[in-house]
């Protein structure tokens, strides 16, 4: 494979990633990872490139943009057109998604290990309508009735809980893996465009 073909691949295996998606969607909204999608091939794109592409309203591409920028994810340039006006550019900088859903995995994986550790050695109850998970002496506390809805809690089998804890976990590390594997391999074009 020639070296674009080899970007082209990782940009598509970023973009295959399910926790990316939802990333992207999260911090820039529903049309974040079709724009990203775009530049899996593209590059220099205006926002008015990317809203025939995509046939999305204009303004839901800028304040897309907008979005992935204050994350340093959407970088642009401005460039005088033949009326003398600016016009803006825009380009994605890969790398820096990745630093970004690396840094909410790790943070995922934290939390998986205090919930392990947590539920190790104890019961631990949950609401059926799943409200609140407590551990035993505060589901005494509440006479084993939830709080919020008032049904009977539950408890929770620790043993196949734990298991599914740690499955949870390692499929972080495998991600993680990938992500950094992908992040050494990938180069962005993004010098000249302002990107923080
Ligand atoms: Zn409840």
């Amino acid at each position: 494979m020639n070296k674009t073909g080899t970007l082209n691949k990782l940009k598509k295996d970023i973009l295959n990633d399910k926790i990316t998606t939802q990333f992207l969607e999260q911090i820039a909204g529903p049309v974040a990872p079709d724009i990203i999608k775009i530049y899996g091939k593209d590059s220099a794109l205006s926002p008015e490139d990317i809203s025939n592409k995509l046939k999305t309203k204009i303004t839901s591409v800028r304040s897309t943009l907008n979005s992935l920028h204050y994350r340093g994810i959407a970088c642009y340039k401005k460039v005088k057109n033949n009326q003398n006006l600016f016009e803006f550019f825009w380009e994605i900088k890969f790398k820096k998604i990745i630093e970004l859903v690396l840094e909410t995995e790790i943070e995922n994986i934290k939390k998986l290990e205090e919930q392990i550790n947590l539920q190790q050695d104890r019961d631990y109850f949950f609401c059926p309508k799943k409200c609140i998970e407590a551990p035993f002496e505060v589901a005494a506390a509440y006479d084993f009735k939830c709080p919020n809805c008032g049904k009977n809690l539950e408890m929770i089998n620790t043993k196949t809980h734990i298991s599914s804890l740690k499955r949870k976990k390692q499929l972080a590390h495998k991600n993680i893996e990938k992500l950094n594997n992908i992040l050494e391999n990938i180069e962005d074009k993004t010098s000249g465009y302002i990107c923080e």
